[in-house]
């Protein structure tokens, strides 16, 4: 299956800050050390190239190559480091005028003090101690927002914090330059998928646009027949297919048809360099089905999706796509649909009308034809599966007003307790942590959607460092939460939105 995620893998610049005061052979020695420890990055299978810089010394040096990482469209972050001492006011000035993410790497080249021939001039080159601490003051009086990761590179844990931020960054980098295709609008008077659609374009850098169905419809019928026959004949490969929907079969039309439409949403996004969307049941025009296959196979494509009109969700589909490519594991639109709530044995039963993705599973899907009772059209294909057992987060966007709020909660997906012989929707199964009344009363609190991006492909850190660089409220449900603690957090966030407004 083709992906819509880019071919290239991008870039974090390595910035190491040093002084003239040492004299050349030390800012030699620091050169080495530097270009030494991004290798040692690189080789630690990083999800983003390393790319060393020379070593900065002046403000001159510092403004021209943060402007210079600023306007490369490969560079998705930086990472500084200083070796030794860098006075900080160098930076303030550069640093004030960079937007791209920024992770503070607090390490020291070598691991072992030499306590047997430690001297001075150990002790003058290998300084981060103290100059990190001078950097560290410089971004805290800017207010810079910015991830900062202490340790060795030779610690495991150290590289998984950078690799996590970089996915974040990967992610934000994709976000910034993207589109958003929504055929119609909202479901009538629905809240919470709702929202500022321009504040959206200036937080995420997402352009979320309008079509008329009614074009969609139109490329359905244009794709030619051929096309759509190869399509189906791959189906018919791929999944375990009803016997009714197969060549020859008597429902074989609609499986044709849902294969028109994947050909002809695909088309449509790629002709809009889009990387999301959403449809709205309301609003189909001349489409016989509610697309439920084809927007499966999209998002298994990487696209970002949103039912009824969700273009927030669409996103964070998108986002979670693109932050856990390469992992084990998937990432869906979800919708709490409906509960056990047995004493003891509480759980959450996620699905969709249709559109659950498929990457939710590492079993054979199956694809059948059943009746929707909503939408008023012929009976839409589908495939049907059961998302895979195992840890999980499903994340939420809303728009609180004054700023977009992002909620995630810790889950655990497990395997249904009963077979589900009559729900002919894929669907996912899942405990919520940190206990189930404290995760959905949690949930409850923060006004967070129905609808999410269920993904276990990525855990919370990623979504912690993409709420950091993007200004987001961060409001996650976890193994330690409490309700009150959530409270009083969701209340000092109010406070912190309204006092910092002009700054986000
Ligand atoms: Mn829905």
């Amino acid at each position: 299956m083709t992906s819509s995620l880019g071919p290239t893998k991008p870039a974090v610049w390595f910035l190491t800050g040093s002084q003239e005061l040492y004299g050349p052979a030390a800012l030699a020695q620091v050169e080495d050390d530097s270009r030494e420890l991004v290798a040692r990055l690189n080789q630690t299978g990083l999800v983003a190239d390393v790319i060393w810089q020379p070593v900065l010394a002046s403000k001159q040096a510092i403004r021209g190559l943060l402007a210079r990482a600023q306007a490369d469209p490969a560079c998705v972050g930086l990472i500084t480091w200083m070796h030794t001492f860098s006075p900080a006011k160098m930076w303030l000035a550069g640093l004030d005028e960079v937007r791209l993410p920024l992770l503070h790497l607090h390490t020291q080249m070598a691991d072992e003090l030499p306590w047997a021939t430690i001297d001075m001039d150990f002790m003058n080159l290998h300084q981060s101690a103290h100059g990190d601490r001078e950097f560290a003051f410089a971004t805290a009086r800017l207010g810079l927002r910015r991830k900062i990761v202490a340790g060795s590179v030779r610690d495991r844990r150290v590289t998984d914090r950078i690799n996590s931020w970089m996915r974040a960054a990967i992610g934000r980098a994709d976000l910034r330059d993207s589109s958003l295709v929504r055929f119609g609008d909202n479901m009538r008077d629905v809240a919470v998928t709702d929202g500022d659609k321009v504040e959206a374009e200036r937080v995420f850098g997402t352009s979320v646009q309008a079509f008329g169905v009614t074009e969609l419809a139109d490329a359905v019928t244009s794709v030619t027949s051929s096309e759509a026959a190869n399509l189906a004949a791959e189906y018919e490969q791929l999944y375990a297919m009803a016997p009714e929907l197969r060549s020859g079969g008597e429902r074989h039309a609609a499986l044709v048809y849902g294969a028109r439409q994947e050909i002809a949403l695909r088309g449509f996004l790629q002709a809009h360099q889009a990387v999301a969307f959403t449809t709205n049941f309301e609003d189909l025009a001349g489409l016989r089905q509610l697309p439920g296959l084809a927007v499966q196979r999209l998002m298994a494509q990487g696209y970002g999706f949103g039912a009824e009109g969700d273009w927030k969700t669409a996103l964070l589909v998108r986002l979670a796509k693109v932050m856990g490519r390469g992992q084990v594991g998937g990432a869906s639109l979800m919708e709490d649909y409906t509960y056990n709530l047995v004493p003891g044995e509480e759980l959450t039963l996620g699905a969709h009308m249709l559109e659950i993705c498929p990457s939710l599973t590492s079993a054979r899907p199956a694809l059948e034809i059943h009746p929707l009772s909503i939408g008023a059209r012929e009976d839409p294909v589908r495939l049907v599966f059961t998302a895979d057992p195992g840890p999980g987060l499903v994340a939420g966007l809303a728009d609180m007003g004054d700023r977009f709020r992002l909620t995630v909660n810790t889950i655990e997906l497990i395997e249904p307790p009963q077979p589900l012989p009559c729900l002919p929707v894929a669907r996912a199964v899942w405990r919520p942590q940190p206990d189930f009344y404290t995760g959905v009363e949690c949930w409850l609190e923060a006004g967070a959607p129905h609808h999410t991006c269920l993904t276990t492909a990525l855990g919370l850190a990623e979504f912690e460092d993409y709420a950091a660089m993007t200004g987001l409220e961060l409001a996650p449900i976890t193994s330690g939460t409490t309700v009150a603690s959530f409270q009083r957090q969701l209340r000092w966030e109010d406070s912190y939105y309204r006092l910092n407004r002009a700054r986000l």
